[in-house]
């Protein structure tokens, strides 16, 4: 059982120092997760601390695959609104 880290990642070291299994890493060319270390925080923490810090949402999936953080959880914004947002922005 093992996080991980996507290509949404922005490289903020925000979630290297929280680690309490040292399992990340910085990669290329984004930061990585070592499976063989990540304990998903396991009897140190009640919740991932990697995903609980990181600012991006989508950049970290649990091991199903699914994210963390998902679309609007983290801006507060429904994803709906932010797909139509960009339209109207990507249509100027
Ligand atoms: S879930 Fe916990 S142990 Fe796994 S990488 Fe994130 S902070 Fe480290
Ligand atoms: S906190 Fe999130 S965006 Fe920052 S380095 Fe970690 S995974 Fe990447």
């Amino acid at each position: 059982m093992a996080l991980s880290i996507v290509d949404s990642c922005v490289n903020c070291w925000a979630c290297y120092d929280v680690c309490p299994s040292d399992a990340i890493y910085q990669g290329s060319p984004h930061f990585e997760i070592n499976a063989k270390k990540c304990t998903e925080c396991e009897g140190d923490y009640a919740h991932p601390q990697c995903a609980t810090i990181c600012p991006i949402e989508e950049a970290i999936l649990d091991a199903a695959g699914v994210p963390m953080n998902p679309p609007g959880s983290l801006t507060g914004i429904p994803p709906e609104l932010m797909a139509e947002a960009m339209a109207e922005y990507r249509a100027r």
